[in-house]
């Protein structure tokens, strides 16, 4: 589908309604000026862009509430919104609606380590928590590629994952408690530091849910001892089908790394050709990063394994990270990808499939056939050991044309994915990006169920509406856009 730019429908917010808004936050923080607002109208999906009729950039929970209430009361909807950087198009403002921007909440309210636990604002930057407590031997284990920009918030409401979530589980495995502005302005708080209290689960309830449910504006996170001991290898291939195989057969001899990361050879000349010049050879057609960590004693063990393993999938080479320092420099290169791609393109789509990792070879074949058929310029860096492949279509985002090429390659890789008995999101959620591809996973009744879960929460979908689920009774097309009704 190619989604034009929503126009207005008749029954248009009149635009001076906003200004209300001063009473819950300083002038300052409002904004409504047109050219300020272009800033929002998109996150890291520039595919899809939309103006919001105001921003509201909160820095207490209060202001949220103010202005969440004033939402419920005109019925207006609100996009929540952490640093921006989701690429599913979930923090894309509606059109009349208010962004409620919580990027200003940013303290880390209370760290326990005897209980293994942080209070933190929504807004808190992803990396600063690790920051604050590596001193002490601690970190926060979810650790998405952008962590040095994403917020604790945008992790939870996405469920993010990150290279070393295939050892430590995604976001949700971190999660302990929640503080929630419900659609309608009530606080709720869910879970807390102590383990489960034997009630439902709903803090698993709300984790994922793309701010549909309402505004986090505190979380309590789970602490996690850094390991003693770490080995970071990068193994070099002259194929990709070998570096695919050496991930399969890592985890069929029952070793568990910390992290699988794969990237390709496109990927890696636009690394080394940039700031985040890492030393991958730009010769090879794919490199492995491969990263092992435990007790110092088992090191030697697994190394041993790691190295036969390469051997037998005919790797070229195997480097060692001697120290520390070598240790982030290759992980510059993977952590900077998606920035380093920012030299092939003007705009990058970066999907986020899954696949089983026996298929991952196979998939990535078909993958790159699909590129080559609509003419659009691919690259892979993706998270191997999950099976969650990153196709990077790297496009002009001012040419009608070859958006649409993208647009087709996109839906056809997802399909492929899900062919493969896998499925259309991974760790970036489904947003505005992939709501036309639900129906590729669930039934009509799935939906439903799930849409009614939402209404029991947001019966009037003003919590960042039009978005997962494609069908939604608050949501009406405009243009070939979604809108959500405001009836006024
Ligand atoms: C270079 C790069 C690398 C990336 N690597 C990874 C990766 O390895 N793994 C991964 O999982 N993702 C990755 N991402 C995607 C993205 O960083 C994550 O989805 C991240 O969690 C988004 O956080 P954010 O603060 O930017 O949220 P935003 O983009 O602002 O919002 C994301 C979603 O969360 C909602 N939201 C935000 N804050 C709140 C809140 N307080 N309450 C309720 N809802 C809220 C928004 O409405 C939106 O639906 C990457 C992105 C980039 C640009």
């Amino acid at each position: 589908m190619f989604w034009k730019r929503a126009k207005l429908p008749s029954q248009a917010v009149p635009t001076g309604i906003y200004s209300e808004l001063t009473r819950w936050l300083p002038a300052e923080r409002l904004i409504t000026d047109p050219s300020e607002l272009r800033v929002y109208e998109c996150d890291g999906l520039p595919l899809h862009k939309e103006t919001p009729a105001a921003v509201a950039l909160c820095a207490s929970r209060d202001e949220v509430v103010g202005v969440v209430r004033w939402c419920h009361e005109k019925r207006i909807p609100f996009v929540p919104r952490g640093a921006g950087t989701g690429l599913s198009g979930g923090a894309t403002p509606v059109p009349r609606g208010v962004v409620i921007d919580v990027n200003r909440m940013r303290n880390i309210l209370h760290i326990d380590l005897e209980n293994r636990y942080a209070i933190v604002q929504p807004g808190v930057i992803n990396i600063k928590l690790t920051q604050a407590v590596e001193s002490q031997g601690y970190h926060y284990a979810p650790d998405p590629s952008s962590q040095k920009a994403c917020t604790i918030g945008g992790n939870v409401a996405e469920n993010s994952g990150g290279p070393h979530c295939l050892k430590y589980g995604m976001t949700a495995d971190h999660i302990l408690g929640i503080e929630v502005v419900l659609p309608d302005g009530e606080i709720v708080r869910l879970g807390g530091p102590l383990a489960d209290n034997g009630s439902y689960d709903l803090v698993g309830l709300f984790v994922g849910t793309e701010g549909t449910f309402g505004i986090i504006t505190e979380v309590t996170v789970r602490l996690v001892p850094t390991p003693q001991a770490t080995r970071t290898y990068l193994a070099i291939f002259d194929e990709m089908s070998r570096a695919c195989r050496m991930v399969a057969d890592i985890t069929r001899q029952g070793i568990l790394p910390a992290a699988l990361e794969i990237l390709d050879q496109r990927v890696i000349h636009a690394v080394e050709d940039s700031v985040f010049k890492a030393g991958y050879p730009k010769d090879a057609a794919a490199v492995l990063l491969v990263e092992i960590d435990g007790f110092e004693a088992g090191m030697l063990e697994e190394e041993e394994s790691i190295k036969r393993i390469a051997s037998d999938s005919h790797a070229i080479e195997l480097r060692v990270a001697k120290d520390g320092k070598e240790r982030l420099q290759l992980w510059k290169g993977r952590k900077g990808a998606f920035g380093a791609m920012g030299r092939i393109d003007t705009d990058l789509y970066v999907l986020d499939g899954v696949v089983p990792r026996t298929r991952l070879e196979t998939v990535l074949q078909e993958i790159y056939k699909i590129a080559d058929t609509h003419g659009v310029k691919l690259s892979n860096v993706f998270h191997a050991g999950d099976g969650n492949l990153h196709p990077n279509i790297s496009y002009d985002g001012r040419d009608p044309d070859e958006r649409a090429r993208v647009f087709k390659a996109g839906r056809e890789i997802l399909e492929a994915c899900v062919k493969a008995g896998g499925s259309i999101s991974g760790e970036h959620g489904i947003g505005v990006e992939k709501m036309d591809f639900m129906p590729l996973l669930f039934t009509k009744e799935d939906m439903e169920l799930q849409i009614d879960l939402r209404h029991a929460i947001d019966p009037h979908e003003l919590s960042n509406p039009c978005k997962i689920f494609p069908d939604s009774k608050g949501c009406i097309e405009v243009g070939k856009r979604q809108a959500h009704m405001v009836p006024l």
